[in-house]
């Protein structure tokens, strides 16, 4: 099962903001999505990355509009959703899954680019946004308007998966296609929902950990920043036992890869291998 990853956007952040005793000066934060070549399955999204449906689309709400002027993403037009497809000689529609972690914007924000994609997601997390008004759902960073309308008919929600056992500390989780070889495991702290992807069947486990840190080091020295985990987590006292149970991981040495830490890693594609011809 090959694996890959690519940086859809940059978006700057002073260190300090993301590294519990970092310095002012500004890193160069990835906004990853992944790409599973599953056996079965097929091609396989992880998230969607930024788009530009979240930075220019006609549909954003004034907040999102807000978010966006704040934020300042940099779309990376080489490693865009769509020409990375078709890198690998894939359309928007060989995609018939698409996994969300989490519904944050950078996550969610190419979901309706893939119209015959079933949405791999947490449909308790579903719940909740349904039952929130758009102004709650706010607070919880959440742009329903980027959600496709029809959604919830290609939900395919995680509590139907069958439950299979974690590997190195890492606690089980849904068995998303049936093999083993792809684990959905819950990372609370972060957002309403969050959930990794554990491979446990690869030479060396690797644990995709999402937004549970910005950095790796911020995982690896346990360095949280305090003011941005506790302004804009899902659940702040969550966010140190889930980067325990990582670092048990990590010392059994499983993988660990974040969204956004700006080193490449072995499952990035190489700068420039992306370009659309
Ligand atoms: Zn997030």
């Amino acid at each position: 099962m090959k694996i890959v990853f690519a940086n859809s956007a940059w978006v700057s952040a002073a260190e300090r903001l993301v590294l519990r005793g970092g310095s002012w000066q500004s890193v160069r934060l990835r906004v990853r999505y992944g790409l599973i070549f599953h056996p079965t399955a097929g091609p396989v999204l992880v998230d969607t990355g930024y788009t530009h449906e979240a930075l220019t689309g006609e549909r954003r709400g004034r907040m999102l509009r807000l978010y966006g002027a704040l934020l300042k993403p940099e779309l990376n037009a080489a490693e865009q959703v769509l020409p990375v497809l078709k890198h690998f000689g894939l359309s928007p529609d060989d995609v018939r899954a698409v996994i969300v972690t989490h519904f944050h914007a950078d996550h969610i924000s190419g979901l309706s680019l893939f119209p015959r994609a079933r949405f791999i997601a947490s449909d308790a997390a579903w719940a909740r946004v349904k039952a929130r008004t758009p102004r709650q759902n706010l607070r919880h960073g959440v742009f329903t308007e980027l959600f496709p309308a029809d959604f919830e008919t290609r939900l395919d929600g995680l509590s139907a998966k069958p439950r299979v056992e974690g590997l190195n500390g890492v606690p089980g989780g849904a068995d998303l296609f049936g093999d083993g070889g792809v684990i959905a495991v819950d990372l609370p702290g972060h957002a309403d929902g969050q959930f990794g992807l554990l491979f446990p069947r690869l030479e060396r486990p690797l644990l995709y950990a999402v937004d549970v840190q910005w950095l790796l080091s911020a995982l690896t020295g346990t360095r949280t920043p305090g003011f941005l985990a506790t302004l804009i987590a899902e659940d702040a006292k969550a966010i140190e036992p889930t980067g325990a149970m990582l670092r048990r991981f990590l010392a059994t040495r499983g993988e660990v890869m974040l969204c956004h830490d700006p080193e490449l890693t072995a499952y990035d594609l190489p700068p420039n291998d992306a370009r659309a011809e």
